[in-house]
């Protein structure tokens, strides 16, 4: 099997490290040229083609760029000659299915999501092992041709992930709760830190505690999560004006001295902990 990589960034060339592993051959094109290059010397592909010509070298095709390039870079692919399965994996579905829904090649593509990733960005952030264990969503399964499917289903089975199906539009909903409201706290904490807290050196120690985790993902690109909160404004808003709601009753609790409100928050806060799958390397004890 031959898999081609259009985007060869993080969850791009994981995917070919990941196919490589198995013994497949990878071919790859990116619009950055130096991000291409980079991708071969770092072994993640085994030849560098053009965009074009992408459908007619590889069997499987995945589609790994920002989310506001997905939709031309998939109607471009499929115009072009090849009769390769295309699969995009961005991390919002519904603007996607609507801008692909009248091509006539509409049938040839997949819509997935991998639920893994980091907070790094480009072909040095290619991890081997970054989707064992993890789910990918197929989206919107009954607009594609049920071989393409099982396919794009087997081959992220075969790298270790879960598949389930689930429509565009509720996985938007769901992943702005899971995923893009984490990033937004992030961003914020970051955000709030750095303006309150100048001493570099502080930050430093501090970052040595929990308040490390807790603000990793404020690391995440510009690049990719402008485009993910603009396909995702309406479900990201609403998830917002529920967290800030939280966020006040906090707020209010503390101004209040009522403490036994907080520690009832927090208390309920902590039934979230047997629903998140088991953290391999994570301390046995929370940090205090
Ligand atoms: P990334 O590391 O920045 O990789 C994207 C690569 O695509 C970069 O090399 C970028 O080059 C290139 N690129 C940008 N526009 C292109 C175009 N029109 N044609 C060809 N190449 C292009 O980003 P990523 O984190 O892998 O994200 C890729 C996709 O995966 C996004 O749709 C994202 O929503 C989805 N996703 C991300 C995560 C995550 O945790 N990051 C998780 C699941 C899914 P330049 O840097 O020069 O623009």
């Amino acid at each position: 099997m031959t898999l081609g990589v259009l985007g060869i960034g993080l969850i791009g060339g994981s995917l070919a490290r990941a196919a490589k592993r198995l013994g497949h051959c990878v071919v790859g094109a990116d619009a950055s040229a130096a991000h291409a290059q980079e991708a071969l010397e770092l072994g993640l592909v085994d030849e560098l083609v053009t965009r074009a010509s992408l459908p007619g070298a590889c069997d499987l095709l995945a589609v790994c760029v920002p989310v506001d390039a997905v939709a031309d870079a998939c109607r471009d692919l499929l115009d072009a000659e090849g009769e390769a399965t295309l699969f995009d994996v961005g991390s919002t579905k519904a603007v996607l299915a609507k801008a692909v829904a009248a091509h006539p090649g509409r049938r040839r593509l997949v819509l997935s999501h991998p639920m893994a990733g980091t907070e790094r960005s480009g072909p040095t952030a290619a991890v081997e092992r970054l989707f064992d264990g993890r789910t990918v969503v197929l989206c919107d399964v009954e607009d594609s041709e049920p071989e393409r499917v099982a396919a794009v289903r087997a081959f992220y089975e075969s790298i270790g992930m879960r598949a389930v199906e689930q429509a565009a539009e509720p996985h938007d909903l769901h992943v702005a709760y899971v995923s893009h409201i984490s990033h937004i706290s992030s961003f914020a904490l970051s955000l709030t830190v750095l303006e309150k807290e100048r001493d570099e050196r502080q930050i430093f120690n501090l970052a040595s505690g929990g308040f490390a985790s807790t603000v990793r993902l404020a690391k995440s690109s510009a690049e990719t999560w402008t485009p993910i909160f603009t396909h995702n404004r309406d479900h990201v808003l609403d998830v917002l004006d529920e967290y800030i709601n939280v966020l006040a009753a906090f707020r209010t609790a503390l101004l209040k001295r009522n403490f036994d409100r907080v520690r009832e928050l927090i208390t309920a806060a902590n039934a979230i902990a047997p629903m998140l799958p088991p953290q391999p390397h994570a301390p046995q004890t929370p940090p205090s």
